[in-house]
């Protein structure tokens, strides 16, 4: 019998059959999760796309999140009829800049966005990253969103490594993910 449901792409087999695994990379420890395939395929890409923009709740602005989130981000954006807000990695962007230096699973990085040229004051933005690991490049975004002023509404990743517990750093933000492992 055939229905709705039976139409819907299943998202996270699709994301499942397309990622790749890298041991030891970047760091010896470290199981890269690659979502590059699943972003140059055009089936993934779209699944991915659509389903990440179903997460959003009247959004005025996507934030894509370096460097994957800004692919994902502008494709949700696009679907959402929204304009995209790239969060960077330090030291790209003029000044002014807000920025929020934290730890990653491997390392410290440093994000920024614009204090210039944009007013976020009162806008519900939408974040999007490829992959929620420690959770705490997705606290900087949000905690950089709300500096400039905006209401960050939700959070949604194409992967989340749930043993690495990145939700619990994120207790005022929803997450949604379109595949856990
Ligand atoms: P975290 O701050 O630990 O949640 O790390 C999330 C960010 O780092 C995302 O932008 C990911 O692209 C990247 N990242 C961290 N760990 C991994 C991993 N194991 N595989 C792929 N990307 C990762």
């Amino acid at each position: 019998m055939s229905g709705p449901s039976s139409d819907a792409p299943d998202v996270a087999a699709i994301i499942r059959s397309l990622m790749r695994e890298v041991p030891d990379f970047p760091e010896p420890g470290i199981q890269f999760k690659d979502l590059t395939p699943v972003l140059a395929d055009a089936r993934g890409l779209a699944v991915v796309t659509d389903a990440l923009a179903a997460v959003a709740d009247h959004v005025d602005l996507v934030a894509g999140i370096d460097a994957r989130g800004f692919l994902l981000g502008a494709a949700v954006a696009t679907r959402l009829g929204t304009g995209v807000l790239a969060v960077r990695k330090g030291g790209k962007l003029p000044p002014p800049v807000h920025a929020e230096t934290y730890a990653l699973e491997y390392g410290t990085a440093t994000l920024e966005i614009p204090a210039d040229g944009m007013d976020l004051a009162g806008l519900r933005v939408l974040l999007v990253d490829d992959v929620l690991a420690t959770g705490g490049t997705m606290a900087a975004a949000a905690k950089l969103l709300r500096i400039g002023g905006a209401t960050v509404t939700a959070a949604a990743v194409v992967l989340e490594l749930a043993a690495l517990g990145g939700r619990a750093k994120l207790p005022d933000l929803p997450v949604s993910t379109l595949y856990v492992v």
